[in-house]
């Protein structure tokens, strides 16, 4: 089953839309895997966003993501990173739907509120890194995915 890593960045926090943001992922039927109020170094998150280094807002991205504590999550189910993606909405607010969560709750892309992986293999490193002791994903009993078909 693939994970996805998803972060309420510190603007979400402190705009107490966590709750908002961990309600759809679960109403979706992805499963909450692992959470953490965490408050982060800057050299966690240089880590996290080490392919942005070179870019010009990368310094203010530092400051911004360590101003205050973040939710960390690993959310897991079918497709997890893509569809992630598609709740998320677009970088930029502005570009983003209405009924996305970055289309419903911002307008500044420094400012976008919530973190999700791009791609399987950057989910699995940043749940790595945000997660160094491990995460355990315990079989569903009540489950809204199928167990009986695969595809
Ligand atoms: N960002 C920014 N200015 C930009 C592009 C990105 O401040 O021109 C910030 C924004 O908060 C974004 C984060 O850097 O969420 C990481 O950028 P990325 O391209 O990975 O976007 P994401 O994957 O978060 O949509
Ligand atoms: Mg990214």
């Amino acid at each position: 089953m693939e994970r996805t890593y998803i972060m309420v960045k510190p603007d979400g926090v402190e705009r107490g839309i966590v709750g908002e943001i961990i309600k759809r992922f679960e109403q979706r039927g992805f499963q909450l895997t692992a959470l953490e109020l965490i408050h982060p170094s800057k050299e966690l998150l240089e880590e996290h966003y080490c392919d942005l280094k070179t870019k010009g807002f990368f310094p203010s991205l530092i400051e911004y993501m360590s101003s205050g504590p973040v939710v960390g999550m690993v959310w897991t189910g079918k497709d997890a990173v893509k569809t992630g993606r598609k709740m998320l909405g677009e970088t930029n607010p502005l570009n983003s739907a209405p009924g996305t969560i970055r289309g419903d709750f911002c307008i500044e892309v420094g400012r976008n509120i919530c973190h999700g992986s791009d791609a399987v293999e950057s989910a699995e490193r940043e749940i790595a890194l945000w997660f160094p002791r491990g995460v355990k994903t315990v079989a569903r009993t009540h489950s809204i995915h199928s167990l009986f078909y695969e595809n």
